[in-house]
């Protein structure tokens, strides 16, 4: 299937000089989104992952239903301020200031699971990446990174680190 045809271009959004890559018109289409979930978990399987990391918010809808395929527990990072126990922070730059993740301190346990982060796209890496920081503070390692999307143009992939990187479209 060509999910490609399932996602919708929208320029200018969120702001001027953005194309943004809608993917609520896959997440629509029944047989788009099982197409996509199958794939992702067929893909991601391999790597062993003893726990799920989805980041919001459209890192939740792909990281549970694979957590579910995978039979892994589902784990959220979320902006700051919005998980109610003890938290990990990390703090991360944007094109214009700065913005903060955080996970839950007991989330991954024991030390030393291997965790698969998952987002909807990557595009400069920079919240796949800070979520990686999150993980290692943790005391957990790194086994992948999954993304619907890719925009490679914008080389996002060169900030993560040195672990398989799992992608389904690329612009
Ligand atoms: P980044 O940290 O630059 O890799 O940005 C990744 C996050 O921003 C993801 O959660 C995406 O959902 C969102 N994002 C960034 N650029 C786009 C885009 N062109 N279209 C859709 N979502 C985007």
């Amino acid at each position: 299937m060509d999910l490609k045809t399932l996602i919708r271009d929208i320029p200018d959004f969120p702001k001027p000089g953005i194309l943004f890559r809608d993917i609520t018109t896959l997440l629509r289409d029944a047989s788009g989104l099982r197409y996509a979930v199958d794939a992702l978990t067929e893909k991601c399987a391999p790597l062993g992952a003893d726990f799920i990391v989805g980041i919001e918010s459209r890192g939740f809808i792909f990281g549970t239903p694979l957590a579910y395929q995978l039979n892994l527990g589902f784990v959220p990072v979320r902006k700051a301020g919005k998980l109610p126990a003890a938290v990990h922070s990390v703090e991360y730059a944007l094109e214009y200031g700065t913005d903060k993740l955080e996970i839950h301190q007991d989330a991954l346990l024991p030390p030393g699971s291997n965790v698969l982060i998952v987002d909807d796209l990557i595009a400069t890496g920079g919240t796949a990446a800070a979520t990686a920081k999150l993980v290692e503070q943790s005391g957990s390692r790194v086994a992948g990174f999954t993304f619907l999307v890719e925009l490679r143009d914008l080389a996002g992939r060169r900030h993560l680190p040195d672990v398989p990187v799992i992608t389904l479209v690329e612009y």
